[in-house]
């Protein structure tokens, strides 16, 4: 599979950047954005990278240090946001006192603060986009785990462009890859021979999300493909049945479907 004409389909189809937008791609080290920081600067589009420093140990000191090199050999700019500097704390100590507090699982925690984190960094560099590296089949286990959680509206807000300019307050989010199999991204990195890890994060394991990432390695990508394109197609009419309002959280004033947003519902408990 030629993943560079996908991209460009992907991006083409669902008018997901434009050349004069300013692209932040959020890298976490891995292969997926690694490879769509690649691919986006091949095609010709303006990027730059930015990065948290989650404290994740040797793990994250390497991903960090491989992410300087890969952007400084692109001539791409790159930010590392640390994460101790934006809320006192590296990820490990978020994640356990939020499993002890409110036996919140690793997965859930860490993605509601990288989605926070890189919200408010996008919209400080100027993003008209904000990309991440999210693929095939991390949405086809999106559209499972709601679904098995007995909660598909859950999924309301699943799309190749999530947010937008009309949505106030959020850079808006786009995914060149969704409909890309990680394991094309794979023999990409591979072939392409990226100086990356890649391994999976050492903290995930035990949760919901690994469990069904590990059972879902028995359907074909073709399975996978019918999962996300069948569940995009239900899309448009669960969003207008079930959108909620974006407000402004009353305590970091972040956008938000209520009062006060997922992140600062996390975070006030390792504040105390
Ligand atoms: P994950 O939640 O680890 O599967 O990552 C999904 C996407 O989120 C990645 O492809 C990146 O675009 C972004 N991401 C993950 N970790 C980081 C990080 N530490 N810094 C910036 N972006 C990240
Ligand atoms: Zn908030």
């Amino acid at each position: 599979m030629d993943i560079e004409k996908q991209v460009k389909e992907t991006i083409q189809k669902y008018n997901l950047i434009k050349k004069t937008d300013n692209v932040v791609v959020a890298l976490s080290g891995g292969k997926d954005s690694t490879s769509i920081l690649y691919i986006l600067h091949k095609l010709g589009y303006k990027v730059q990278g930015l990065m948290i420093d989650l404290y994740l140990g040797n793990w994250s000191k390497i991903h960090n240090e491989n992410m300087k090199q890969f952007c400084k050999g692109l001539g791409v700019p790159l930010t590392i946001v640390d994460l101790k500097k934006e809320l006192g704390q590296g990820i490990c100590f978020i994640k356990s006192v939020l499993k002890k507090q409110k036996n919140l699982t690793g997965c859930t925690v860490c993605g509601i603060t990288k989605r926070w984190v890189l919200n408010k960094w996008a919209k400080k560099l100027g993003a008209d986009k904000l990309v991440t590296g999210h693929n095939l089949d991390d949405e086809a286990q999106n559209v499972l785990m709601n679904f098995l959680k007995g909660n598909v509206l859950l999924g309301v807000n699943s799309s190749p462009a999530t947010g937008g300019k009309e949505v106030k307050g959020f850079a808006q989010r786009v995914k060149p890859f969704f409909f890309t199999p990680e394991s094309e991204i794979l023999k990409y990195a591979k072939n392409k021979k990226f100086k990356i890890l890649f391994d999976k994060c050492p903290c995930a394991f035990g949760t919901y999300r690994v469990e069904t990432r590990d059972w879902m390695d028995s359907i074909s990508e073709k399975e996978k493909k019918d999962i996300v394109t069948n569940f995009q197609k239900r899309v448009p009419s669960l969003r207008r049945d079930n959108q909620k309002k974006i407000m402004e959280c009353t305590v970091c004033k972040e956008p938000s479907r209520s009062t006060i947003c997922n992140a600062c519902k996390i975070f006030v408990h390792i504040r105390r």
